[in-house]
Order: C-alpha cells, then structure tokens, then sequence
C-alpha cells in the first residue's frame, strides 16, 4: 500500500482478516496504516530502492491518495500487479480530465459548467463564460476544500491564481446544491458492482457527515449508480472507485471521482455485508467480489481534531451502545481538520440513526 493514512489503514485490515500480508510505504512514521501493517517502508514514493524493496516483497500494490506520484505507480507497474491502472489514475489525478470524461461517457450526469485557466490572461473571457460566484480549483493536487477559493470579481479571481502560484485550475460555476451524493463503485474484470447511494454533508469544505441510504428519489438513485458504473467500464477500471455527484434545481452534476475507497463510504464497514476496503483487497489479490448489500441503515461522521481541544474527547457515551460504531485511526497529533476517526450509528430507521449520530456528535464537539 502506497500511503500509510487512515485509509490504508482500513485497507490493511481488510486485507490481513483475508489471511494477506501488508507492506506499508509511507515517509511518515508512525502512520495510521504502518501500526498495523506487517512491515512499514519508512521512505519517500519517490525512493527506488524502497520501490524495488516493495517490488520483492509484494505481489500486487494499490495507493490510498489520489496524489500519489505517477512515476511511483509506473516505476511498480512494471515489476508488480498494481490497481487500479495509471490510466484511470491519470484521469482522476486531474480535474480536468475527469470533468472530460464525465462529458463524454455520462453526458446524463454532465460535469459543472467549467472553463480551464492555464494562464492568467484566460481569466476575463472564463470568468464571463462561467458567471459569478464561482469557483476556482486547481487542477490536481486539491483535496478536503484545499486548493479552492470562491471568487465573485475578476480581481478576486486574479488574486486566487496568483495564490495558487499561477498553476493550472479549472473555473467553475458555485451551484445551488440541494443534496451531496456519491456512489462507490467496485470492479474487476469480471463484473462492477455499487453500493448504495451515501448522502453527503461537508463543512468548510471537508466531509462532515454520510448517510446511506441517500433520502432521494429512487429513480435518480439508479441514474447516479449508472452513471459511475459507466466511468467504472468506461475507464476498464480495476479497483474501488469513489464518484460524487451535486444534486441542483437544474438537475445532477458530476462533482469529482477518486481512485481509491472513500471517506464517505466509511459505512460500508460497519453497513454492508462487504465493506469498500474488502472490495479494494480483493481486487487486488484477484478474489471474487464481495457483497454491497446494505444490512441496515447508517450515518457516518467524521472526528476531526478540533473535537479534541487539548485532550483526547470523552467516548463513554458512544461505549455502551452496540449500535454506534467507534473508529479511530491512532494518530497521536490532534490539529483542526485532521480525520482523527468516526463514528457510525446503525438504526432500523434512517432518520432516528441520524438523530442519534448527531446528538452523539453534539455531546462530543459541546455545540
Ligand atoms: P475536494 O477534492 O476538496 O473534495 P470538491 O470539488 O469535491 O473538492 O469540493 C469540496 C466541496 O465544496 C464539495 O463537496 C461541495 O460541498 C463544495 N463545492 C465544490 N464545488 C462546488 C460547486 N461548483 N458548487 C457548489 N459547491 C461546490
Ligand atoms: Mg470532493
């Protein structure tokens, strides 16, 4: 596993109840991931003597961020099994090129009105094709609200560029968003399979809450599970793949995809019969596919660092109740907007599980 966060971390706890071994590479120690896996590589991805090491010990790998270098993935690709693909990889890494290929393989679902800024002398003419207010993203390495800015004039939209050191961003209209779904896909070469729908509340621009089932129409359930069924085959993807879509009075927007399992895809642990990171293991070791199927209802949501204020929050009202799940993912440095955890309510009935989930929540952040 290329990564050692909270995300690999999961993974390497699906993969080791399989009966597999787990090398971890990851710059940082400790990491979430190195804690539990069977060896962490404590080198940088762009390190070929961790890579070869990697290479020996290993016989498939995948990566748990999106950032991951390409020349990491292509240097392992040639030695080892590596999933999913630099292809498909390539296409996520860039919004723009995800934005492409919304457009043309789900055009029902069609990305954001959208004009690439590769220099700034594009900004007037996108400006006025977008309108205002909109939004400035940077084409890669943007993740948890990072590498955005709201713009409402054309010096704002100036002054964003400029901060983001003039690299190349994408402009794209800011919508009113009525709901936040995303759908997890995964794939092999034998068939796609697709959890059910997550709906999805951000906060400063970071996940703050999923429930599954998603409270929308059936119909558009099945349109959204289609559409990122169609990127999945369309990219021949091997893997788990994350797709979220903006719900607007105009109708449904492709958002973004991810190359990875997802944050907001957290409850198929404790919901479904297999959980995203099973999907990803098994995936990469060839194993048949797992089971999406949903048990019961579920609300996710994230503990960031701010929740810890100098100590480590009180968990005993979430320690007696068989149906709240607590996840935490051994990151000693509590800082604001750090995932340090989640938790996860199970409940027969949706709307009492996301009752619970946030007064849960609200004893825990004293809101
Ligand atoms: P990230 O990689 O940080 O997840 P996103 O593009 O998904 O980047 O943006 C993060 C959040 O910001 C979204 O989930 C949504 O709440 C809000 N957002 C992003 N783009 C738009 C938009 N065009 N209109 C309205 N809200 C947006
Ligand atoms: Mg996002």
């Amino acid at each position: 596993m290329l990564g050692g966060g909270q995300l690999g971390r999961m993974f390497t706890e699906a993969a080791q109840r399989l009966g597999y071994r787990v090398v971890v590479l990851e710059p940082n120690r400790p990491c979430p991931a190195g804690l539990l896996a069977d060896e962490h590589l404590v080198a940088g991805y762009d390190q070929t003597d961790a890579l070869d090491r990697l290479g020996e010990m290993c016989e498939a790998a995948s990566y748990e961020f999106e950032a991951v270098p390409a020349q990491a993935v292509e240097y392992l690709r040639n030695r080892i099994t590596v999933r999913p693909d630099a292809q498909p990889l390539s296409v996520a890494q860039s919004r723009l090129a995800e934005k492409r290929f919304a457009s043309e393989h789900t055009p029902a679902t069609p990305p954001v009105p959208y004009q690439l800024i590769a220099d700034a002398a594009q900004i007037p003419a996108a400006l006025e094709q977008v309108g205002t207010p909109c939004i400035l993203k940077t084409d890669r390495l943007g993740y948890d609200g990072k590498g955005q800015a709201v713009v409402e004039t054309l010096e704002e939209a100036e002054a964003a560029f400029a901060r983001f050191d003039g690299v190349s961003c994408v402009l794209e209209r800011q919508l009113d968003l009525q709901q936040e779904v995303s759908v997890i896909a995964a794939r092999d070469c034998e068939q796609c399979v697709v959890y059910p729908v997550a709906e999805n509340e951000h906060r400063n621009g970071i996940l703050h809450c999923s429930r599954a089932p998603a409270n929308i129409p059936e119909t558009v359930k099945a349109q959204v599970q289609d559409s990122a069924r169609k990127i999945a085959d369309a990219l021949d993807y091997h893997g788990v793949l994350a797709v979220e879509y903006f719900m607007t009075p105009d109708g449904i927007f492709f958002n973004e995809m991810a190359p990875r399992p997802h944050n907001s895809g957290h409850y198929t642990l404790d919901a479904c019969a297999a959980s995203q990171f099973e999907q990803q293991a098994r995936i990469l070791c060839g194993l048949p596919l797992g089971d999406p199927a949903q048990h019961t209802p579920a609300v996710m949501i994230n503990l960031l660092g701010d929740l810890w204020n100098g100590r480590e929050p009180d968990w005993t009202p979430l320690e007696g109740d068989p149906a709240v799940r607590l996840h935490l993912y051994g990151k000693e440095e509590a800082r604001p907007g750090r995932k340090m955890g989640h938790l996860c309510v199970l409940d027969s009935d949706p709307d009492a599980a996301y009752a619970r989930a946030c007064e849960l929540y609200r004893g825990l952040s004293h809101e």
